[in-house]
């Protein structure tokens, strides 16, 4: 293949977290730099939840994340450090913690996303006209949604909607979500806890991020609306907005190719994708916006 050029990517990025309007502490916890960014939303009696999330961030961004592999590792590696430190603690005993991340990986000219979850915080991609959830939640209620037994409504106001069927040390082992990611230009991503989400409907996080195309705002614009709306849990948001720019090389060395086929693994089908995709249309209309106004999208 004759490549004309390589494609550099540039991030921007914006972070914020609050307690909430209703909880003492804030249990959850973050990481952001060029190379990781990680959400984490603690549980766990005392002072249980808030350990265990900021155990989980500090192990992982210490860890090595610089591929797949490493970086599935590491979340191994935050699951046993929080199970140990609940095992020698009695007053952290059972504590634990979602975990969502996304490491940027490869060489400066040829860099990709890994993404690995456990728990229900979420990762969600907005390219301007689709609004996709990249994640698939860990607990009971998305469980019985995926198979049909229950309508996201349902789940909602289901007794046990906040039960986990997987989070970081609560076991000795722990099942991990990972998978590679080519970004594109005018990629928008967002890693929050379900503070943000059990709050604001997907319309509405499109309709802040459309209107704080900065990261930084777009951050502190939903942590906001999340406590306006009720502010009921402690809410954590990254944004991440995704420049390409194509450079010129003459680097004899290629940098292996992406391949798109294996971004979205987890996805079981673009059912989540469409239907957003119609929200979105009806929120332009009512609200009237165009999402070309945030991103010059720019076809690579
Ligand atoms: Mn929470």
């Amino acid at each position: 293949m004759n490549e004309s050029g390589k494609r550099r990517l540039n991030l921007s990025w914006g972070a914020a977290t609050d307690q909430g309007r209703v909880r003492t502490t804030n249990q959850d916890a973050m990481h952001t730099d060029s190379g990781l960014f990680a959400v984490a939303d603690g549980m766990g009696g005392h002072q249980g939840g808030e350990v265990a999330a900021n155990i989980a961030v500090r192990t992982l961004s210490s860890a090595k994340h610089d591929s797949l592999e490493n970086f599935e590792s590491a979340f191994v590696e935050a699951n046993r450090v929080v199970h140990q430190t609940a095992l020698t603690k009695p007053n952290l005993h059972g504590m634990g913690t979602t975990l969502t991340a996304i490491a940027v990986l490869g060489a400066t000219d040829s860099r990709h996303f890994a993404i690995a979850n456990v728990g229900d915080s979420r990762i969600y991609r907005f390219n301007g006209e689709e609004f996709e959830q990249l994640t698939l939640d860990h607990s009971y209620v998305a469980e019985l949604v995926r198979r049909e037994e229950i309508t996201e409504a349902d789940a909602a106001a289901h007794p046990y909607r906040n039960m986990l069927t997987r989070a970081i040390g609560v076991h000795s082992e722990v099942q991990v979500d990972s998978w590679r990611l080519t970004p594109k230009e005018g990629d928008r991503f967002i890693l929050c806890s379900d503070g943000l989400t059990n709050e604001l409907s997907d319309m509405e996080l499109i309709k802040h991020l459309i209107q704080n195309p900065l990261a930084s705002n777009a951050a502190k614009a939903l942590v906001r609306a999340a406590n306006i709306h009720g502010g009921r849990d402690n809410t954590t948001v990254v944004v991440i907005n995704v420049n390409i720019e194509n450079i010129e090389t003459n680097e004899s060395d290629e940098a292996p190719q992406i391949n798109e086929k294996q971004s979205n693994s987890l996805i079981p089908d673009n059912k989540q994708t469409r239907l957003i995709s119609k929200l979105f249309l009806r929120l332009k209309r009512t609200k009237g916006l165009d999402p070309s106004d945030v991103n010059n999208s720019e076809e690579i």
